[in-house]
């Protein structure tokens, strides 16, 4: 303790701290779990983006929930105290949303397997579910829920994401048209408020709290444990691509295939994605294809300039493999892709939903997974899609030229998601997630940064009612158009839950030092 008290005095010359608070810090019961070393503050300063770097003061690693409790609770009742708390999961952000300047940042994989670990259970009324921790990977709740032959319905691409990570936004993926995101499949959660209560809510308790929550970026609360609904779990995936050089014929597929109407079980697909395809990012869209077809479709986007490419997958299980066959060929017969461009592959189930671990490994042997990452994701309404195909992919992303890493583009349905939460969509039946994952060297993510700036800016001019996903604001006004008519329930629940403004300061919203 007495060398924590000097590190801490130490840290805390610079900031805004007093002597007396990091000195009641230190009386707290959870002092042997509070971290001021450079390592664990330099590793809570960044996130994937590497863009952004604020340092907190100190990194709690708690043991239990009533760890982060009681710093919550501290906090909130010491009057006066500049000290902001922000639970970090992986820090997969990329524009510092699980940071704390000169706050305390909550290290949620500290918690590990002991709290939570994934439980499966069954009820009349829910079918089966889990009980997973906030803190948990979805890889390890994958592998968990595989030993009792069920798995979450809805996904992200990537599994080394936390519940209550990917809870706070939405969590979306090719299954998203389908079961909805990852908010929309919650049937309770345990949840630390702002207050330092600690409180379960579901649609019937605390529905407030429930649905503030989910997609709420972490203003109301720390998610300490989620109930989560599961589906038999497929063995296996058939995986197609196919590509298309014209864009209206590409979204008026997409479309028909996420629209369920008189599509029953066997009729209708499991996953559906896309992609851009040119010729400066062909290495993030290598992996799925053999050498020879990559140098086919090398020479093809060159020609084109500007592919794209449908991604689909049906997961089957007791069925052979010609009857999925036959589900699919009677699926995609009417589509306008070309027949000589179509891709196909069978994997197992688990390899298909952790196939960007792969790119991740390659990428990590090659240096350039731990770079700059200056994302930007949007929800473009369906009505749209098209003027952005023209004013962004075309006149934006082929000119300026520098587009490296994956750009995806593909369609969901409204009627999948639930008003209720904080999480914000377009207004319209059938709104595109369009994603340009770019990954820079570390003097040039400036240069993305303009141009998705460029594209913003695009958008705004030509009343394209885009919205973010996985948001990045630092005005209020922003924050007030991206919410639109939520505003006021959001504003209101942060009164309610987080009336000191504490939670997740590094998303800007609030608490905006
Ligand atoms: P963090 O980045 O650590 O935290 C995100 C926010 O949530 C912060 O504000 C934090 O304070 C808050 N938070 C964290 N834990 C909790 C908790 N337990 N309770 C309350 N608040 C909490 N997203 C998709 O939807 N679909 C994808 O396919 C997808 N693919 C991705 C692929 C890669 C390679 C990466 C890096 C990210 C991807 N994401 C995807 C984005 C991802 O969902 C977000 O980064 C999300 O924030 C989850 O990351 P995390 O668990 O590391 O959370």
């Amino acid at each position: 303790l007495i060398m924590m008290s000097i590190l801490l005095s130490m840290v805390c010359q610079s900031k805004p701290l007093t002597n007396s608070l990091y000195h009641k810090l230190l009386s707290l019961p959870i002092a042997d779990n509070l971290h001021v070393d450079s390592e664990s503050i330099g590793a809570a300063s960044v996130d994937f983006g590497l863009i952004i770097r604020e340092t907190p003061v100190a990194v709690l690693r708690p043991s239990c929930p009533k760890d982060i409790a009681t710093l919550i609770a501290f906090t909130y009742n010491e009057s006066s105290i500049p000290l902001t708390i922000s639970a970090r999961g992986c820090s997969h952000s990329v524009q510092g949303q699980a940071m704390a300047r000169d706050g305390v940042v909550v290290d949620m994989a500290s918690l590990g397997n002991r709290w939570f670990r994934t439980t499966v259970s069954w009820s009349w009324s829910l079918g089966h579910y889990a009980d997973v921790g906030g803190q948990q990977l979805w890889i390890d709740v994958l592998d968990e829920t595989l030993k009792h032959g069920v798995a979450p319905v809805s996904w992200t691409d990537y599994l080394y994401l936390t519940v209550g990570g990917t809870l706070s936004n939405a969590g979306i993926s090719g299954e998203t048209f389908r079961y909805g995101p990852q908010i929309s499949n919650v049937y309770e959660m345990d949840v630390i408020t702002g207050t330092g209560d600690f409180l379960t809510c579901s649609p019937n308790k605390y529905p407030e709290l429930f649905y503030s929550v989910l997609g709420g970026l972490g203003q109301f609360g720390i998610i300490t444990r989620a109930r989560i609904a599961l589906g038999q779990a497929p063995k296996r995936a058939k995986w197609v691509k196919m590509l298309y050089s014209d864009f209206s014929a590409f979204t008026k597929d997409q479309e028909r295939l996420i629209s369920h109407h008189g599509r029953d079980q066997d009729e209708a697909l499991d996953y559906v994605e896309g992609l851009l395809l040119m010729r400066r990012n062909t290495d993030s869209w290598i992996s799925f294809f053999s050498f020879s077809d990559h140098q086919r479709l090398i020479s093809l986007v060159t020609e084109h300039e500007l592919l794209y490419c449908i991604e689909v997958a049906k997961f089957y299980d007791g069925r052979t493999q010609s009857t999925v066959d036959k589900d699919l060929e009677m699926i995609l017969k009417d589509l306008s892709h070309d027949p000589e461009f179509m891709f196909e592959k069978d994997v197992a189930y688990v390899d298909f939903l952790n196939r960007v671990r792969v790119n991740e490994l390659k990428l990590r042997r090659q240096g350039l997974w731990n770079v700059p990452h200056p994302w930007l994701n949007l929800f473009v309404p369906k009505s749209r899609i098209a003027d952005f195909n023209v004013g962004v992919f075309k006149n934006i992303v082929l000119k300026n030229n520098i587009t490296t890493g994956l750009v995806l583009i593909y369609p969901m349905n409204n009627d999948k998601w639930d008003d209720r939460m904080s999480a914000v969509i377009p207004d319209e039946d059938v709104f595109y997630t369009v994603g340009f994952l770019h990954s820079s060297g570390f003097e040039e993510w400036q240069e993305f940064d303009l141009q998705n700036k460029e594209v913003l800016l695009f958008c705004e001019d030509n009343g394209i009612k885009v919205k973010q996903y996985l948001p990045n604001y630092s005005t209020e006004r922003e924050w007030m158009e991206h919410f639109g008519p939520k505003w006021r329930t959001f504003k209101e629940s942060k009164a309610l839950f987080d009336p000191k403004m504490l939670l997740s300061p590094g998303q800007r919203i609030f608490n905006r030092n």
